[in-house]
């Protein structure tokens, strides 16, 4: 029987191309989506995972920045697909834009608990599944997606870069936690990469900042699923970030 995997934020962008790497590796994919405008999407994306790689997928609506939400997503896969969760990509995440005077207190709470309390809810709702039935020999893994705003500065990004960094932080503990135990937890910190959080930037503003990516391009989809398939296949990385940025962050 296929193992599952489940990704959030798997309507679009980062979250779709993984998802879609999912589906390839053989995993049961159980594909979280937040708006109801997501759910045409992410069926989209549902039905090319099952076709293309002959897996089942289940998609559920939940806004994973709340616990009870977190809750029914992990029932509904259980449900769905029995105990064996063997991967969790924690990827949904939001930005504003905004300096520190300016924002409000509900926009950058709102930052962590998408971005960091989500990741926290889904982690210790998956782990007792893993526990259960991770090995040396067959293990399980979980996927954190941080950011280069986790590794340095981002101008007008104070809650962005802080809820990243507190990806990192987590992701180290836990590694240690687990080490041992079958359970491995990594982080990548994606550079600038071509999705729907660059949308509004215009084509000018797009080669600026290619312009300051020293490989001269801003990175697709592929390579952050290409670094997932990766750590997902390294048995011996654990408490590591994987940083695809085009050398714009040297760690
Ligand atoms: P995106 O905006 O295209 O996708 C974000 C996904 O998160 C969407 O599917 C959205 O529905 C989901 N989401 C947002 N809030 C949610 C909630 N409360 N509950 C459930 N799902 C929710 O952006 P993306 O570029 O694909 O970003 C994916 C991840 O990669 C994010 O964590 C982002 O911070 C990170 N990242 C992206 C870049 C980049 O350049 N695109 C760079 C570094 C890190």
């Amino acid at each position: 029987m296929a193992h599952t995997a489940i990704i959030t934020g798997g309507s679009r962008g980062l979250g779709a191309a993984m998802a879609k790497k999912l589906g390839e590796m053989g995993y049961n994919v159980v594909l979280a989506f937040h708006s109801a405008s997501s759910q045409k999407l992410t069926e989209e994306v549902a039905a090319e995972i099952e076709e293309k790689y002959g897996v089942e997928t289940l998609i559920v609506r939940a806004d994973v920045s709340m616990f009870e939400e977190c809750e029914k997503l992990v029932q509904a896969t259980i449900d769905r697909f029995g105990d064996k969760v063997s991967v969790l990509v924690n990827n949904a995440g939001i930005t504003n834009n905004c300096n520190w005077i300016d924002i409000t207190p509900d926009q950058y709470q709102r930052v962590i608990a998408t971005n960091l309390l989500s990741f926290m809810h889904m982690t210790h709702l998956v782990l007792p599944y893993m526990v259960n039935h991770s090995s040396k020999e067959d293990q399980c893994n979980i996927v954190n997606i941080s950011s280069v705003g986790g590794l340095t500065g981002v101008i007008n990004q104070a809650d962005y870069c802080a809820s990243k960094a507190g990806v990192i932080g987590m992701s180290r503990a836990l590694a240690l936690e687990y080490a041992g135990k079958g359970i491995r937890v990594n982080c990548i910190a994606p550079g600038m990469i071509m999705t729907d959080m660059l949308r509004g930037v215009n084509q000018d503003e797009l080669n600026a900042l290619a312009a300051t990516i020293p490989e001269g391009y801003i990175g697709g989809v592929e390579d952050i699923a290409d670094a997932m398939e990766y750590l997902l296949n390294a048995n011996y990385v654990t408490g590591q970030v994987v940083s695809p940025n085009g050398g714009f962050v040297m760690q």
